[in-house]
């Protein structure tokens, strides 16, 4: 369903990118903080970000719905304790339906290109419907939101139906058909068993076993539903609870991975539970340590690779033909239909390429050489006034991504009502606050998991630096983020011949 679209202004003070949980979130803070002025812009047709995009047959998020939500708009009607897609995508449309800031959302469309102008102190902002000009950007585009698609001889040569996990083809209809899928992380273990009874054959190409953890999911009661709607302390006490739980998995994935044993004896458990077959077994059995990749939930995904009509292709793929997938072995195995499930681009974001910095380079140059680095995940040196949500080393392994972002849009709002009260036209982090927060990061990550388990992963970019996951405790980044720390930035005052300079600007002090 594509939503009303509001016009595109020439000018506001804040220019929001995304809808998705960033973007809406962002709506919501600005309009509560009086910060009025501001507009939402989205490639998409309506809200939801990645919750609109990800439709593929048994879509739910692995983080339970009753944290995996915003604090501030609780949901009593969560039909199962991880919701599936549909119920999130509904609740993010619920919520800015009833948040009043859906006037404020540009739908259809796409940011093509960012240039802060240093003269006017404004960004200047090209869009596929026109051009704004802003004081603040506010990304929210997400990190998990262009599809990676595999570099893999032939593969534009196949005649069938091909499609990539998070551009799922409705219109194909996999019923009979012999299906494969390239790729098993969170995405395809949640296809295989969605589409394995459907189809005539599946094979399932893997590169990495993945550890699978069983997946507590229920419905929730009629009794449990009543009370998160009229005792919302209980909703509450389940939230907390599924936080603390949660944020028991740190340890282990940061200080001495040894503490994650009793997760990784779970797992292997429940590999021995969902296959039988020893050889099936030893093909699926991970190599490196728990966590070093995101550790998958599913009660189904095994029971489906043991189906007969399921098999399991560890051999590399060495190219596609027309119609068959070709394995280093010389194997071809005959296809009707292709899924991609190959994850997406995380350490090179396409949106860095089109956001210009003052000297006129883009975010992807200046982290060409050292990959990406901000401050706090959030402002970026060169870059006055754009505030990124879900920014380097800002991911999780483990919990909410919603609690990160709470935690940023308090930051960035903040950021913009000290800017407003002080009269300061636009704000940079320090090069050195900079450089020793992501040094303090680095430095912390080489003990971890993700850099010490054997395994490569979407954390790491082309060099092995691991930007994008956050090495600590979520609730040390929210006490991180608790205020704007406006000591840490350069602060400069408006310029006398800004054009767009109002009065509130004069007498800010650099
Ligand atoms: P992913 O975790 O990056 O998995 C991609 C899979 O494709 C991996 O198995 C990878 O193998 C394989 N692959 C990549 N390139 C390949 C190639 N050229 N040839 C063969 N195999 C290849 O992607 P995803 O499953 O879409 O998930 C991405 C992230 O989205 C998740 O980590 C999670 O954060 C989020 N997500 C969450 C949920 C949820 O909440 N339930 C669901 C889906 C996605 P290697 O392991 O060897 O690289």
């Amino acid at each position: 369903m594509t939503q009303r679209t509001a016009p595109l202004p020439a000018a506001v003070d804040h220019l929001v990118i995304g809808a998705g949980f960033a973007g809406l979130g962002a709506a919501i803070k600005l309009a509560e903080a009086g910060e009025d002025d501001f507009l939402v812009i989205e490639k998409d047709g309506g809200i939801g970000g990645t919750w609109r995009a990800n439709t593929y047959p048994g879509a739910a998020c692995d983080v339970p719905s009753q944290l995996y939500s915003y604090s501030f708009a609780p949901n009593p009607d969560w039909s199962m304790s991880f919701s599936p897609q549909p119920e999130i995508e509904a609740y993010l449309r619920d919520v800015a339906e009833k948040s009043g800031t859906l006037d404020r959302f540009s739908f259809d469309t796409e940011l093509t290109d960012a240039r802060w102008d240093e003269s006017d102190q404004r960004w200047h902002v090209t869009t596929s419907r026109g051009e704004v000009v802003a004081k603040a950007l506010i990304s929210g585009s997400g990190g998990l939101s262009v599809p990676k698609m595999p570099e893999i001889d032939g593969i534009e040569t196949f005649q069938g139906e091909v499609f990539h996990s998070a551009r799922w083809d409705h219109d194909v209809d996999l019923a009979g058909k012999r299906v494969a899928i390239i790729g098993t992380g969170a995405s395809s273990i949640q296809i295989v068993p969605a589409i394995q009874p459907d189809v005539a054959q599946l094979d399932v190409y893997q590169r990495t076993a993945p550890y699978v953890l069983p997946r507590n999911d229920r419905r929730y009661t009629r009794l449990e539903r009543l009370l998160f709607k009229h005792v919302p302390v209980v909703q509450k006490a389940y939230r907390t609870g599924i936080y603390w739980a949660r944020e028991l998995y740190v340890p282990g994935f940061v200080w001495n991975p040894a503490l994650a044993t009793p997760a990784k004896k779970l797992a292997l458990a429940n590999l021995a539970k969902g296959i039988q077959d020893p050889e099936l077994r030893a093909k699926v059995t991970p190599t490196y340590q728990v966590g070093c990749k995101r550790i998958l939930i599913s009660n189904t995904y095994y029971p489906a690779l043991a189906a007969d009509n399921v098999d399991l292709v560890t051999d590399p793929i060495a190219k596609v033909t027309g119609n068959a997938i070709v394995t280093a072995d010389g194997v071809e195995r005959p296809i009707d239909v292709l899924i991609v499930a190959t994850g997406f681009q995380t350490t090179e974001q396409p949106i860095a390429e089109l956001i210009h910095g003052r000297d006129g380079a883009s975010l992807s140059d200046v982290w060409a050489e050292h990959g990406m680095a901000s401050y706090k995940g959030t402002a970026t040196r060169g870059f006055p006034n754009l505030f990124q949500v879900v920014g380097a080393n800002t991911g999780l392994g483990h919990t909410s991504m919603v609690f990160m972002i709470e935690s940023q849009l308090a930051y960035i709002v903040d950021a913009l009502t000290t800017m407003r009260q002080r009269g300061v036209a636009a704000v940079e982090p320090q090069q050195a606050v900079q450089d020793e927060w992501n040094d303090d990061i680095q430095r912390r990550m080489k003990r971890t998991v993700w850099s010490t388990g054997g395994c490569s992963s979407w954390y790491l970019d082309a060099h092995g630096k691991n930007t994008t996951l956050w090495p600590r405790a979520t609730f040390t980044f929210r006490k991180l983020m608790s205020r704007f720390d406006a000591e840490s930035y350069d602060l400069a005052p408006a310029k006398a011949t800004s054009q767009h300079a109002t009065t509130q600007t004069e007498g800010a002090s650099a």
